[in-house]
């Protein structure tokens, strides 16, 4: 049967790289896509930033491919994560050659808890000009994205594991988080590194090498992967998945964009990847592998958007892509 994919451009940029990205999908597997709204321009003609119909669609496709949401990003990413049953977060963050990086050596790959921390969404004013935040960390989600961390680095060939947190100070929360990872490990007999949020935001930047797969709660997650993104060459190029259960979502790490929308000139790299990504989901590794040699490819030699010092529009690179499929 073929499969169904969810295709939700959204807002800014995501309407540009998005339809690129489902381009370089049909060029390679038979698929059944159906586009659905999401975002800021729907908010403001409907009044909801996320429709119902997009979360059913969402929870009944096979795949979602998602683009970016603007001011309302939090009201349709974290649904939409919901809906298609994603607990996990995977973000990969390499250096390609051909491209400026700052640490050529780079191969990182951050997965992110994606259902509670401070992303629970428990915010409230308890008096005028007082508001607070409530984390939530539990053992069972703990202990599943460890499952989850463990296994990926396990399947993928990466030897070093750090697991990011802040049991000093969050010793509650993050002490939980700790202690499901642990128990975790000493069940498999897997070993990793457990390393401050913070001192780990400056190792990363200086000795990137040393690290591998990075398992993060997810506040910690979200920053740690931006900064990765600072050191192989900017947001245009991290992919990301979100995945966990049988549906999955496949998004760029980058947003909206709102400075370069509409020119024509987002680098669509990040969505193609995540677009690979997306076939590995549905169990086409080959399809998967010859996206992502095209895109190394391009580049490596070019054309290449402004993002990574080019000059090239989004549709020549995508063309680019095409051609070396
Ligand atoms: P949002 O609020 O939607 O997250 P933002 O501008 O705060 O938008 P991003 O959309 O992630 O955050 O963009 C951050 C910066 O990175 C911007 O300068 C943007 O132009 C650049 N950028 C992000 N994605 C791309 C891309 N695909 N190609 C080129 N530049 C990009």
């Amino acid at each position: 049967m073929t499969e169904s994919v969810l295709v939700v451009p959204g807002d800014g940029i995501g309407r540009e790289v998005v339809p690129a990205a489902v381009e370089v999908l049909e060029a390679v597997v038979d698929l059944e896509f159906h586009e659905a709204d999401a975002g800021d321009r729907v908010k403001r003609e409907t009044g909801e930033a996320l429709p119902a119909e997009t979360y059913r669609r969402a929870s009944e496709a096979d795949a979602t491919l998602f683009g970016a949401a603007g001011e309302t990003a939090a009201d349709v990413v974290l649904p939409l994560r919901e809906a298609v049953g994603s607990f996990a977060n995977v973000r990969p963050a390499r250096a390609y050659p051909g491209v400026d990086a700052l640490r050529p050596e780079t191969d990182l790959v951050f997965v992110r808890e994606n259902t509670e921390g401070v992303y629970a969404g428990i915010e409230s004013e308890v008096a005028d000009g007082v508001t607070t935040l409530t984390r939530v960390v539990t053992d069972e989600a703990s202990r599943r994205i460890a499952e989850f961390g463990f296994d990926y680095a396990a399947d993928n060939g990466y030897d070093d594991v750090t697991v990011a947190h802040k049991a000093n100070v969050m010793r509650t929360t993050d002490g939980r988080f700790l202690d499901g990872v642990a128990a975790v490990a000493e069940e498999r007999g897997a070993d990793y590194e457990p390393a401050l949020m913070d001192s780990l935001a400056t190792d990363l930047v200086m000795r990137p090498g040393e690290h591998g797969v990075v398992i993060c709660p997810n506040l910690a997650g979200d920053v740690l992967s931006d900064l990765a993104a600072g050191l192989v060459g900017g947001l245009g190029l991290l992919p990301s998945a979100n995945v966990g259960a049988e549906g999955g979502l496949f998004e760029p790490v980058h947003g909206s964009a709102p400075d370069i929308a509409g020119e024509g000139v987002a680098n669509p790299a990040a969505t193609v990847l995540s677009a690979a990504m997306l076939l590995e989901h549905l169990g086409e590794a080959s399809a998967a592998a010859r996206v992502r040699t095209a895109v190394e490819g391009v580049l490596a030699d070019g054309p290449r958007t402004p993002d990574l010092g080019g000059d090239a529009s989004t549709a020549a690179v995508t063309e680019a892509i095409l051609a070396r499929l």
